[in-house]
């Protein structure tokens, strides 16, 4: 009697286990789309026109600039290398025309001494006394 209720105990377990479905461990793989929005296509907008500028000492100073709407800067070197990219032509003029006349900034690769031109903090105070 008592085996008997064992036996069929041991068979329901096992009928148990048996009805369990083996591969409960289905992975949903989620595919990582790889969006593939590289930015690298970085429009470059011409900065606004320079704010402040004091040309003292520099006024007769020759500088080129590269007539690509993109370009907003001038530089001192014909062979600077940013100079050179330009896919447009260039032109040779006075530092005061290329900022006043065309918008352009100093170069930071050829002309970064040249900041100061631009910069309102550097304006020298004369002492007048
Ligand atoms: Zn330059």
């Amino acid at each position: 009697m008592f085996k008997k209720t064992l036996a069929g105990m041991f068979g329901l377990l096992i009928s148990l286990a048996g009805c369990q479905s083996p591969d409960n461990a289905q992975t949903e793989q989620t595919a990582v789309q790889e969006t593939s929005a590289i930015a690298d296509t970085v429009k470059r907008e011409p900065r606004p026109k320079p704010e402040f500028y004091s040309f003292k000492g520099v006024e007769k100073k020759r500088v080129y600039i590269c007539m690509d709407p993109a370009e907003d800067t001038f530089h001192q070197k014909h062979d600077c290398p940013v100079l050179i990219s330009c896919a447009s032509t260039f032109r040779n003029l006075s530092l005061p025309r290329a900022v006043e006349a065309f918008d352009r900034y100093n170069c930071e690769t050829c002309s970064a001494d040249l900041a100061y031109v631009f910069d309102e903090n550097s304006v020298q105070f004369e002492t007048g006394l």
